[in-house]
């Protein structure tokens, strides 16, 4: 939902902006239509740059964790333990579990990924499929004010374009300030491996 008003509101001052330094209808449609092209491709990018790195951050991580159960699979042991305790496990059963986990290389590599890293290593997201999320969220936010200059022109379709943006940022919610959509994908740092 904030990539559609991300668009919306981006590309309902550019519309605004145009028609009212050129009323003419075909001025405004194409602006309205390149700031939604040019906008579309600009998010899509960032997104996909930003889960790239993210990923290779993880994965990164992921083979520190794997590297550390090859090497020392005994601090790793107590490492899972001590987790365990910490959340309220008693000791010989945090022992047992962790020992239980330790015993394919696999599932150790995923319980210590869950508990250590809070991911999950089978799924890391996918970068190509968030940029075209981003890409056509946008893309339908900035149509919507562009919409009533497909039909009509002038004051009506500036009105048009005021009220619709106006109901589709109420609908859409107004992006809060400093960009919390990205803020919440990011994990905390690892403690350790
Ligand atoms: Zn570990």
């Amino acid at each position: 939902m904030f990539g559609v008003s991300d668009g919306l509101v981006t590309n309902v001052s550019l519309i605004l902006g145009v028609a009212g330094a050129h009323p003419a209808g075909d001025v405004v449609r194409i602006s309205g239509l390149a700031g939604l092209v040019a906008g579309a491709f600009s998010m899509a990018a960032g997104e996909y740059v930003s889960m790239r790195a993210q990923q290779e951050l993880l994965e990164r991580e992921l083979d520190v964790e794997r590297q550390a159960i090859r090497k020392s699979p005994e601090a790793e042991r107590r490492e899972l333990t001590a987790i365990y305790e910490k959340r309220g496990v008693d000791p010989t059963a945090a022992r047992e579990l962790a020992g239980e986990m330790m015993r394919s290389p696999e599932l150790a590599l995923q319980t210590h990924a869950r508990e250590e890293l809070g991911i999950n290593p089978a799924q890391l997201g996918s970068p190509f499929l968030a940029a075209v999320s981003s890409f056509v969220t946008f893309a339908v936010g900035a149509l919507l004010p562009l919409l009533p200059w497909l039909f009509t022109s002038g004051t009506r379709a500036i009105w048009a374009s005021v009220v619709g943006g106006g109901v589709g940022a109420r609908a859409g919610g107004v992006r809060p300030a400093g960009g919390g959509a990205e803020q919440r994908r990011l994990r905390p740092p690892a403690e350790g491996a």
